[in-house]
Parts: structure tokens; C-alpha cells; sequence
């Protein structure tokens, strides 16, 4: 019993991760995400995939010491994934019908965003810290909060989910999520786009942004690092609703590390810095020394969090089998 899989579902593709107690992360690899109403389909190939990853591995499923697996909605603390939009899917326990298609117990679930602050504070960014707020800024924004090793979920599961925090009531556009203005509305990358489409139209001023066809959020960053006076005010602009949602969250959390992560993250220490100097403007002077980081596992950070689930687990279930020796031993 010394193997586990942390499984990453996502919108397009699932990430798939074998990895040893021992030695940690041994390979990964990725599944097509078939999207539907019925889970079952996306279980079945998850199955399919770890049973040829064992048969290739030539290791059992009792060597298994469990799943974690992220998945793109709010999860309960009782394992209830309430909806992924995304993928089409409804309510489900999505950890109790993966350990019966799968053969492999237990299988334990978590909101995506949520596991990856799990994974940066178990193996990534935050690996020396005691806690954590992780921010991750991608199609769209999301967010977790680590302390003391525990992922905060909540009553709801929404817990975290920093990306919804309204920064505009007056906003008439709806969000992803229904509600309007949102920080995902203008701080994830399609946001940092809209919202540098409405700088460009608002005035004439020259930028190099205007040359091109079509502008994604790497193009703002890229333009904005080299000095274009256009993308660097969008830049500024989003960056200061990123440092506000930080500094608001950091009222009721306080964590000692603020990571950053998700696609846009790519720009970098130039944009780590706009969003930690934003955030200082905004927060009460003796919390303005917050540490900042870059999020070190990218992409993988997902399933990272899905293993860092597991063995905490385990971790959890030997102190406490500990404890049983001990009371009946006495
Ligand atoms: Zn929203």
C-alpha cells in the first residue's frame, strides 16, 4: 500500500498522476474529458486508465492507497460535488461512485482550485508555511485557502472561492456564476481581454495592442513588460482589483503566504509585483508584509493536491489508529 493517483478533472482534459509514498511523482498523463449530464462515462475512462497504468506498472490495486481527485465545482466537506457547470454535471457524490466503478479505495474528492493550494502547501510555493491563500487566474479565477495543513471548505464548499468576490455592484454584465461583477469578470484571462478591449475603445491613444487581430491575456502582459503605456494602465487596472480581492480575503484569513497561480501566473515576478503592490495600498499597514509567490507546479498542481489528500488521510488515520493502540493498551 504505498502508490496513489491524483486525478484532475477538468473541462477539456482529465490529468492523471501515479505517485509512490517513497519517491513521490513517478508519471502523468492525459484523458480526453467526454462532457455530458452522467458522470459514468468519465469515471469509466478514469477506471480504464489506472487499470492500464497498473497492468503497465505491474502493481495491484491493493497497493493502492487511495484517490484524490479535483473536480471543477464547489465540494462539501461530506463529498459532494455540487454541480461542474463546465462539464454539464448535476449534483453528485463523485467520490463514492468513482470507489465503485474504479475497484479502489477511498476515492476523495476536492474543488479543483481548492487542491491545487493543497498542492502548492503540500510540495510547491508554500511547502515551508503554515498556511496559505492561493489565487489562481485561468479561464477563470479561482481560489483555496490552506491552514495548518487542512484545505478550509466550509459549509458549502464555497470557502475560498475568491474569484466570485463582487468588486463592481454597479457591473450590468452577469458572470459565469449569474451574479454581476465579479473579479473572474475582469481579472481571468478572458476578463483581463474584455476589459482591455474597453480601454482600447474608451480613447485613441497609440498602443502596440491595437496591431493586433486579436489580443489574448499573454499579449497585454507581454506589451505591458515592455513599456507599452496602454496595456501597462489594463495591467494596472486588473492588478489593483486582484490586490483589493487579496487584501479583503486577508481580513478574514490571514494567511502567512499569498500564491498566485493559473496560466496568466506565466507573466511572472512583473506581474506577482503589480498584484502585491496593489494589495499593500489597500490592506492595514501591520498585515502589509504579506509573503507573495509564483506557483510552482502549473499545471500539475491539481493532482499534487489530489496525492497531498490521501496521504494526509493516511496521515490522519494512523495518528488516530495510534491513539486506539494506546487507549487499548492502557
Ligand atoms: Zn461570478
Amino acid at each position: 500500500m504505498e502508490y496513489c493517483f491524483g486525478v484532475d478533472i477538468g473541462g477539456t482534459t482529465i490529468k492523471i498522476g501515479l505517485f509512490s509514498q517513497k519517491n513521490r511523482f513517478l508519471e502523468k498523463w492525459e484523458i480526453p474529458t467526454k462532457k455530458g449530464k452522467d458522470p459514468k462515462p468519465v469515471i469509466n475512462d478514469i477506471a480504464e486508465a489506472i487499470e492500464e497504468c497498473l497492468k503497465r506498472n505491474k502493481l495491484k490495486k491493493e497497493e493502492v492507497m487511495g484517490i484524490g481527485m479535483a473536480a471543477p465545482g464547489p465540494v462539501t466537506e461530506d463529498g459532494l460535488l455540487r454541480g461542474a457547470v463546465n462539464i454539464g454535471w448535476g449534483d453528485v457524490l463523485l467520490g463514492e461512485e468513482a470507489r465503485k466503478i474504479i475497484g479502489i479505495s477511498p476515492v476523495l474528492i476536492g474543488n479543483d482550485a481548492r487542491l491545487a493550494a493543497l498542492g502548492e502547501y503540500t510540495f510547491g510555493a508554500g511547502k515551508d508555511e503554515g498556511s496559505l491563500l492561493m489565487i489562481t487566474l485561468g479561464t477563470g479565477v479561482g481560489g483555496g485557502v490552506v491552514f495548518d495543513g487542512k484545505i478550509l471548505t466550509g459549509k458549502t464548499g464555497t470557502a475560498g472561492e475568491i474569484g466570485h468576490m463582487t468588486m463592481n455592484p454597479f457591473e450590468t454584465r452577469s458572470c459565469n456564476c449569474g451574479k454581476k461583477g465579479c473579479l473572474e469578470q475582469y481579472a481571468s484571462a478572458t476578463g483581463m481581454v474584455r476589459v482591455a478591449k474597453e480601454f482600447l475603445k474608451k480613447s485613441n491613444e497609440p498602443s502596440t495592442l491595437r496591431r493586433l487581430d486579436t489580443i489574448t491575456s499573454k499579449h497585454l502582459w507581454d506589451e505591458a513588460k515592455k513599456g507599452d503605456k496602454m496595456a501597462l494602465n489594463i495591467a494596472e487596472y486588473v492588478s489593483r482589483l486582484l490586490g483589493i480581492a487579496i487584501a479583503n480575503a486577508c481580513y478574514i484569513v490571514d494567511p502567512e503566504m499569498v500564491v498566485i497561480g493559473g496560466g496568466v501566473s506565466q507573466a511572472g515576478q512583473f506581474l506577482l509585483d503589480m498584484v502585491q503592490g496593489a494589495y499593500a495600498e489597500n490592506v492595514f499597514p501591520h498585515c502589509r508584509d504579506k509573503k507573495f509567490a509564483l506557483a510552482k507546479l502549473r499545471n500539475d498542481a491539481g493532482i499534487y493536491g489530489g496525492v497531498a489528500l490521501v496521504l494526509q488521510r493516511d496521515e490522519l488515520v494512523n495518528k488516530h489508529k495510534q491513539t486506539m493502540k494506546k487507549m487499548l493498551n492502557r
